[in-house]
């Protein structure tokens, strides 16, 4: 009686879950979602148990990259069964949702949908669950960061300095919040001219290089502005799950994430 701390609100982290890794972005459109599924699909490929979390709640786009529709079952009301893509367990808030209808809605009912999101899914036994976040610094990434026991976060972002500006928001919330960013990768860093050969720097060249050394964390990756990405994501097979460059490039990035 008395003396005793009040029982701590449920940690959000499912219980069969090793480690939550998070993508976040500073800006929207820099391929967040692009390479959350491309990594999940690269380390199912290497043998890992991957699940993958949309909950970029204003843009869920996993479910088209993916190329997984329906709505996931609830059998006993409680509970709900994620889908399966490409060996992944998968999860959004996209399933929920109309395609083609926006999301208004009010902190509370984010959360809640986030919490139902980690808590009431079947995850099963995973190796690492990867979540997509929305772009930016908001309730999400705080509740995620607090209460998730986040294992770990990447940030992604173009060259671009507008970008880099914005990253470096979601870089410096991270640190706040004393969550670890195990590094940052550059998407969209090149494009190599399928007529002349030559390499250009369309969004600018070697910003994420430049801030992962001042704040001497890995740069994970730099990725090109490539068009089988593009139509991969587009068509629901993103392209590490085939044999091309890209794929390969995926395949290191995830080599080094889970150990
Ligand atoms: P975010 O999640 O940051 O909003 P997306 O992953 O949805 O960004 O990417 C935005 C658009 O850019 C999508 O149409 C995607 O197919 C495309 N895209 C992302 N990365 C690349 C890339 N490296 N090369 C070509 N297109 C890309």
């Amino acid at each position: 009686v008395g003396g005793h701390p009040k029982p701590q609100a449920e940690p959000l982290k499912p219980a069969g879950v090793k480690r939550i890794l998070a993508i976040a972005s500073g800006k929207g459109g820099v391929g967040k979602s692009t390479i959350s599924s491309n990594l999940a699909v690269a380390l199912a490929r290497q043998g890992r148990r991957v699940g993958l979390l949309d909950a970029d709640i204003y843009g869920p786009s996993q479910p088209r990259m993916m190329g997984a529709k329906g709505r996931p079952a609830s059998p006993d009301g409680k509970t709900i069964e994620p889908l399966h893509a490409h060996g992944v367990t998968l999860m959004s808030i996209g399933f929920m949702l109309e395609e083609g209808k926006a999301v208004v809605w009010r902190g509370p009912m984010l959360m809640g949908a986030l919490q139902q999101m980690l808590g009431q899914v079947n995850w099963g036994e995973l190796d690492v669950l990867i979540v997509d976040l929305p772009p930016g610094t908001g309730d999400v990434q705080l509740t995620l960061c607090t209460k998730a026991e986040l294992s770990g976060a990447i940030v992604v972002s173009t060259p671009q300095d507008v970008a880099l500006l914005d990253a470096r928001k979601a870089l410096d919330m991270f640190n706040t919040l004393k969550t670890p960013v195990l590094g940052l990768i550059e998407n969209m860093s090149f494009f190599t001219c399928p007529d002349c050969g030559g390499e250009h720097h369309i969004f600018g060249h070697g910003g994420v290089a430049a801030e992962a050394e001042t704040l001497g964390l890995p740069l994970l990756g730099a990725l090109p502005i490539d068009l089988e990405t593009r139509l991969a994501g587009d068509s629901g097979t993103p392209v590490a799950a085939g044999e091309g460059p890209m794929a390969q490039a995926y395949a290191r990035i995830a080599e080094g994430l889970v150990r």
